[in-house]
């Protein structure tokens, strides 16, 4: 049996407008292919009722699936539920346990649910008014011709926990029997492009229907290989999945960093707290972006010990002790440098593990020697230290400084692994 086809349905005149982006359906549409539904078309409208009536009635005749986002909220301008009765060719009228709901949530909150609040417990006739726990505006589910048509609000955290309390249950229920588990296996790639993987893989990528589906999404860099694969029961999903990740792990070789789907930064942090490790930095052209997404995640205090943003060369040789005659011979960005970094934050903050990294991050400031997005790195690990250098695409700042951090934390995952801290209990097997 083929599954049910989706839409998703962004509403709003700040989208369309181009003064917000439409994230929602991106990320509804990533939810719904993790449940075996199939999106296959994304619309953009305005408010304008015109414009919103005839886009959702025309997705709610094309799918079987339509969810839509926005235009919820309390004032004039708010008309999904109104569009909503249109398409199904009836009236609204006013619920009661609906408008109980948005009175509590306002209670709770030492307010009043204002007059205009009432429009939001409208609810089409034969539809269901969906509760938000996360704001004022419920969302709503309704059946239009064979479409299912759920409406949540815009706001990106309302409308993502509103998602999975009470659309996912109702998909379920839905569509139980036409829906494929999916299983999903995440190969993470640092060092070819996003074009030279994608030749690399082009056999497995070409197949984009099949039982198995094969992805890459780029991000600074770091490329996301993204394998996807669906069968009738769970467990021959996950073995058509693994059979493809050990498929193309001899493809990735050495420039596989980490499987899964934590980001670097989670995985760096998971595998120093499993070992009892300790990191500083030292960071010059990355500007603490490195100790950022280290200390971005809950848990940090217990691994990442400190670090220091060493721009001028003077901060370098006052605060991490690198030798200034070595800056004079070398360059400031040059691995010698990297490496005194390196091992004068590990050394200074007494931690197990030290990372420095110096570059030019551009757009200025590059020599034809040392072109912009030329970084050197340093990694002082359990005593010995070690420095390589790096010709980063110069494709913006952004991009040298991030792809700079995404560059160090692979090199101290990658150590970490290579051995256990000298007396500090390993983990329990070698073999990861
Ligand atoms: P509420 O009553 O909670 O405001 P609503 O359904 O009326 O709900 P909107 O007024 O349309 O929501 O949007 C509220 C906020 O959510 C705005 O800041 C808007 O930019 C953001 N938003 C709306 N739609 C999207 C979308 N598709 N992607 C990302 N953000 C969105
Ligand atoms: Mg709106």
């Amino acid at each position: 049996m083929s599954g049910p086809r989706a839409e998703v349905l962004a509403i709003g005149d700040e989208l369309v407008h181009g003064s917000a982006v439409d994230t929602n359906s991106a990320w509804l549409a990533r939810q719904l292919e993790d449940l075996g539904i199939a999106v296959v078309r994304f619309t953009v409208v305005s408010d304008t009722p015109a414009e919103l009536d005839r886009a959702l009635g025309q997705a709610c005749a094309r799918a079987d699936l339509v969810v839509a986002t926005g235009g919820l909220g309390p004032t004039e301008d708010d008309r999904t539920r109104h569009a909503a009765a249109a398409a199904a060719g009836v009236g609204l009228a006013f619920d009661p346990a609906s408008w109980a709901t948005i009175e509590a949530w306002f209670a709770a909150r030492g307010r009043a649910a204002g007059e205009d609040n009432r429009r939001q417990a409208l609810v089409p006739a034969g539809g269901v008014a969906l509760p938000n726990r996360w704001g004022t505006a419920p969302g709503l589910r309704l059946g239009i011709g064979r479409c299912t048509l759920f409406a949540l609000p815009g706001v990106p955290a309302e409308m993502r926990a509103m998602f999975e309390h009470c659309v996912v249950p109702g998909l379920r229920e839905l569509f139980a029997a036409r829906l494929n588990p999916v299983v999903h296996r995440t190969l993470n790639v640092l060092g070819p492009t996003e074009a030279a993987l994608g030749a690399r893989l082009e056999d497995v990528m070409a197949a984009v229907e099949g039982p198995v589906r094969v992805g890459i999404t780029a991000h600074f860099g770091l490329l996301r290989v993204r394998i996807a694969a669906t069968a009738a029961d769970r467990e021959s999903a996950a073995a058509a999945a693994d059979a493809m990740a050990d498929r193309l792990r001899p493809r990735l070789g050495e420039e596989l960093v980490y499987e899964g789907d934590q980001s670097l930064a989670e995985r760096v942090l998971a595998e120093l707290r499993e070992q009892g490790a300790t990191v500083a930095t030292a960071e010059s052209c990355t500007g603490g972006l490195c100790a950022k997404v280290l200390t971005d995640l809950p848990g940090a205090s217990e691994v990442f010990v400190g670090g220091i943003v060493c721009y001028a060369n003077r901060s370098k040789v006052r605060d991490l002790g690198v030798p200034a005659d070595l800056i004079e011979a070398q360059g400031a960005v040059s691995e010698p440098v990297a490496a005194a970094l390196a091992r004068g934050a590990a050394e200074r903050f007494g931690a197990g593990f030290g990372l420095g990294i110096t570059g030019i991050a551009g757009p200025d400031g590059g020599t034809a020697d040392k072109p912009v997005g030329t970084v050197c790195f340093g990694l002082h690990a359990r005593g010995s230290t070690r420095s390589w250098r790096r010709r980063i695409a110069p494709v913006s700042r952004e991009f040298v400084r991030e792809r700079s951090v995404f560059e160090a934390l692979a090199a101290l995952l990658r150590a970490l692994r290579e051995d256990p801290v000298p007396g500090e209990p390993g983990p329990p097997s070698p073999a990861r």
